[in-house]
């Protein structure tokens, strides 16, 4: 090794080992920057000790050199040369060396003017402190302040910073941008089914799949729960809608989460800046109330409008008074008719619950069903109204009136063992004259093996199965397939459409021609007029329920209703309805 002071003998020698011991990089250069001497320990920090009067590593020039915030650091500006040039200390800055492999090295270096005993200069030493960990540290606090730990995903204050950015530049530039806020649907019932693991499973392949749909300058960033939000740099509504439909499309996939297939489904609520908002708090405030009534409508997505309602109902204190409300049994079921098309009979009702709110006018399932499904309530509604459907089918039977009752069942309580044990307690214990059970396609589709078994103890009571919705389910129509059931329930959007919309007409020729191919029962649900009820009847479809012959109705105006209507033919219900 050089002598880096003059110092000779055994004073060099202990000065050596001091040097060598020190944890840090330590070196000489002599005025040219040529390195005259380097410790042991430099290596740690330039990945190979530079060598001794090479020009190639004259101010370490086979390295490269940036500032702390990225800029590159040129050569003759670096410590030693800024040392040389003002003869003065350079303390302690951070800067980063590049080692020859690549790796990255963050320092504090320090370098201070040597001279002679005429106080001429020789050169500068210089000591660099590598304080990399501390950084790696630092950036990993960062980001977990930043980032949600369990998808990777930003979190919530990493999207308000990012929202607080792309309004100064909307501010500058004039340029739209717009804000979502995704919540997924039924995801509850999956933590509460098949767990939590599954749930968070869930949770973390929704980072790839909204990923893939949004550009790199956007901002993905779960909010919480199963909350996501995202900010489209210069999207306007039309962008803004178009990636939401891709990003429905792309959560509607099938997933597999340990060895099942699951599916969730997801509402989307937009604002725009300025449109629908000037600031992060309305934007945000916007955003969420057109996803609250994305859900409650079940379009799965809105964008802001003024005509929103602009107060969400209390949710939590009226989730309290539904809960007390299940409990105390002051929930009131209506009924309705179900008619053949062969015979033109009313064969059955279906019960359709309804909750008599003290201060509100009656609430139907629109905007209760979301939040018994959110508060975890579904088996406890479920349970009060099979009892009490079928308590009121004994007391029309008991009076002569035989009809078939359909009940609505959640997929949380068909797959709950103490629920069903219990229901088909019930039924064996005082058999219902028919009964029917339906449940939608789209919550079948998470696990339609566990379905079956729990709906094949239904059947093995002599409980119909009917798949209701049908044709709104994601998978198309093969879950008839996939599934033994004996009627299929064709959903009102495709009713509503007959005969004009072609789509819908197709869709319905469809599932009347597969269904009926399976021997299956179809029932249309939602025809609001004859023109409807025409077509349905041209195209052999079985049953019919809609508005154009009766709404759900409490069960004394269906006593009414179906004495007025006598041997219950079309004709005379016809009458019935002229009669108001
Ligand atoms: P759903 O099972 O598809 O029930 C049929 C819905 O269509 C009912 O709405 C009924 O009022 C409506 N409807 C019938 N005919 C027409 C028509 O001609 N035009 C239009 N526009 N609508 C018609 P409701 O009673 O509001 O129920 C909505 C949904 O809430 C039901 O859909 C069902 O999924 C759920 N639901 C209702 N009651 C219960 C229940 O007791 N338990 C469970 N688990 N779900 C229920
Ligand atoms: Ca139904
Ligand atoms: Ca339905």
């Amino acid at each position: 090794m050089e002598d880096p002071a003059g110092v000779s003998g055994q004073s060099q020698t202990f000065l050596l080992q001091v040097l060598d011991t020190l944890p840090a990089a330590a070196y000489t250069c002599d005025v040219t920057g040529l390195i005259t001497y380097c410790n042991r320990n430099a290596v740690d920090v330039w990945g190979r000790t530079p060598r001794i009067n090479d020009p190639a590593d004259r101010f370490c020039g086979s390295y490269r050199l940036y500032y702390s915030d990225g800029r590159v650091m040129p050569h003759d500006e670096c410590w030693m040369a800024r040392t040389l040039k003002d003869q003065a200390s350079y303390n302690g800055q951070e800067v980063v060396i590049e080692q020859p492999n690549g790796a990255i090295r963050w320092a504090l270096a320090h370098a201070n003017p040597m001279l002679d005993a005429e106080g001429r200069l020789l050169g500068a030493s210089n000591v660099l402190v590598d304080i990399t960990e501390r950084k790696r540290f630092e950036e990993q606090l960062a980001y977990q302040a930043s980032h949600d730990s369990l998808t990777g995903l930003a979190n919530r204050s990493k999207l308000l910073e990012s929202l607080d950015q792309a309004l100064a530049d909307a501010e500058r530039r004039g340029e739209p941008f717009a804000l979502m806020i995704l919540d997924l649907d039924g995801f509850k019932r999956i933590n509460d089914t098949f767990g939590h693991e599954a749930g968070d499973a869930v949770l973390m392949q929704m980072r790839p799949r909204l990923q893939k749909v949004v550009s790199r300058h956007d901002l993905v960033a779960r909010l919480g729960g199963d909350e996501f939000g995202i900010v489209l740099r210069g999207a306007d509504e039309a962008r803004a809608r178009r990636v939401a439909a891709a990003i429905l499309a792309s959560i509607a996939l099938p997933m597999t989460v340990g060895d099942r297939r699951l599916t969730v489904g997801a509402s989307l609520g937009i604002a725009t800046w300025p449109n629908e908002g000037r600031n992060a708090s309305d934007l945000l405030r916007h955003a969420d109330m057109a996803m609250y009534s994305a859900k409650r409508s079940r379009t799965g997505l809105e964008v802001y409008a003024d005509s929103q309602p602009t107060t969400i109902p209390h949710e939590h204190s009226l989730a309290c008074e539904l809960s007390r409300a299940l409990e105390q049994g002051a929930m009131e079921l209506h009924y309705q008719p179900i008619v053949d098309l062969a015979s033109w009979d009313v064969v059955g009702v279906e019960a359709l619950v309804r909750w008599p709110h003290p201060e509100r006018s009656l609430i139907h399932p629109i905007d209760l069903m979301p939040l018994v499904e959110s508060h975890g309530l579904s088996t406890q509604l479920d349970q009060w109204v099979f009892v009490e459907a079928m308590r009121q089918q004994r007391a029309w039977r008991d009076r002569g009136l035989l009809l078939e009752l359909s009940v609505n069942l959640s997929i949380e309580s068909l797959l709950d063992d103490r629920f069903l044990n219990t229901m088909l307690e019930l039924i064996e214990e005082s058999p219902p004259y028919r009964m029917t059970v339906e449940l939608s396609e789209r919550s079948v589709v998470s696990d339609p093996g566990r379905a079956q078994q729990s709906l094949d103890r239904f059947r093995t009571l002599g409980v119909r199965v009917a798949l209701d919705d049908y044709g709104t389910g994601y998978s198309g129509l093969d879950h008839v397939k996939l599934l033994t059931v004996d009627e299929v329930k064709l959903d009102r959007s495709f009713v509503r459409g007959l005969p004009g919309s072609t789509t819908d007409a197709r869709i319905a020729e469809a599932v009347l021609s597969l269904s009926h191919a399976l021997g299956l029962v179809v029932t249309a649900e939602g025809a609001e007029d004859d023109e409807a009820l025409d077509w349905l009847v041209a195209h052999g479809c079985d049953r019919v329920q809609g508005f154009c012959l009766s709404e759900p109705l409490p069960p004394d105006r269906l006593v009414a209703w179906l004495e007025s209507t006598d041997r219950t033919t079309r004709r005379s219900v016809a009458e019935f309805l002229l009669e108001g």
